[in-house]
């Protein structure tokens, strides 16, 4: 069918670093930071797929494993219908890139601007270069002989962005990619990636923080929550009309296209060594019922999207009987 790329219950723990002395360590069992917790997503070829949720709610853990920059700890990556293993990793990675909030990080910073992004073409023709730094909106002339610190974040940007498509992969995973950049300029920076994504038909997953950068952008999103998604569906209806309390919380502090900081619901981001017991939100959660502190809600369809909520347990009832 039309799904380019499927993970089926994503965990990834890491080892949490201990405190102690040789002696206390050894004693210690071993704690594990549980950064995904179970996590079930399809994208559609062809489609924009926003990853919504704060800092630690696992979703740059998941762009690097859809990258597969990391491996899971446990569950199932199938990309263009072929599983993802260790022998076929490199064959899978030529198919996707990954495009970072921070572009010096992904540069080499002693390199002049052409020969990085000849450096990652099949065809390294001077013409070529030239053809993708004018599609992404440089003047070939101008930044040629230019070395990193000599460009603007936003044109730097552009560059990590001409060095994803130089290996025309499929899919891009791009992670807050316009986080650290002007309001101007990332507006810039996002219609430029409509527009890839039109011209090339690419499939991309787009990770933010920022609800509006995801409305503007996604045909689809996913909010996470401590490592788990709480709600998915067309980005259109759970943007203007959200189901979970924690969609809900997001968009009532939402600012405005270009400013950076999107102010969460007040309360801690649970701990993903102990996350709470039953829902995860319960902490933070306005309508928290008994039940919600002992149950997990299960991830299930209401009225055409998805959403893991115990507010919803009789419409979910009503779905499926
Ligand atoms: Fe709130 Fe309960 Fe829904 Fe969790 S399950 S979001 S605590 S109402």
């Amino acid at each position: 069918d039309n799904v380019l790329y499927k993970a089926i219950d994503i965990k990834k723990y890491y080892l949490a670093s201990k405190r102690g002395t040789l002696e206390t360590l050894a004693r210690k069992p071993p704690i594990f930071v549980k950064a995904l917790d179970g996590i079930n997503v399809d994208i559609k070829k062809g489609e924009v797929l926003g990853v919504v949720g704060e800092s630690g709610s696992g979703k740059t853990t998941l762009g690097r494993i859809l990258a597969t920059l990391e491996k899971p700890t446990s569950g199932r990556l199938i990309f263009m219908g072929t599983e993802v293993n260790d022998k076929n990793t490199i064959q899978v990675r030529k198919h996707i890139h990954m495009v970072f909030q921070n572009p010096m990080t992904s540069v080499n910073p002693r390199m002049k601007v052409k020969d990085i992004v000849k450096e990652a073409m099949k065809d390294k023709s001077e013409e070529k270069v030239k053809e993708l730094l004018a599609e992404i909106g440089l003047d070939y002339n101008y930044v040629k002989d230019k070395y990193p610190r000599e460009l603007s974040g936003g044109q730097l940007q552009r560059v990590a962005i001409a060095r994803a498509l130089a290996k025309e992969p499929e899919f891009l995973i791009l992670d807050e990619p316009t986080s650290a950049l002007d309001a101007s300029v990332q507006a810039q920076i996002l219609n430029l990636l409509v527009d890839l994504q039109r011209d090339r038909k690419l499939t991309y997953l787009f990770i933010t923080h920022n609800i509006s950068v995801a409305r503007f952008i996604s045909d689809r999103v996913i909010i996470m929550y401590a490592g788990k998604v709480v709600e998915e569906g067309s980005a259109k209806e759970v943007i203007s009309e959200p189901l979970h309390p924690y969609t809900q919380s997001l968009l009532n502090s939402v600012p405005e296209l270009g400013k950076k900081e999107l102010k969460p619901p007040s309360g801690e981001v649970p701990s993903l060594i102990n996350p709470p017991n039953g829902c995860r939100f319960h902490p933070r959660c306005p309508f928290v019922m008994q039940t919600c502190k002992e149950r997990e809600p299960p991830l299930v369809e209401v009225n055409g999207r998805k959403v893991a909520c115990w507010l919803y347990e009789t419409n979910w009832k009503k779905a499926t009987s």
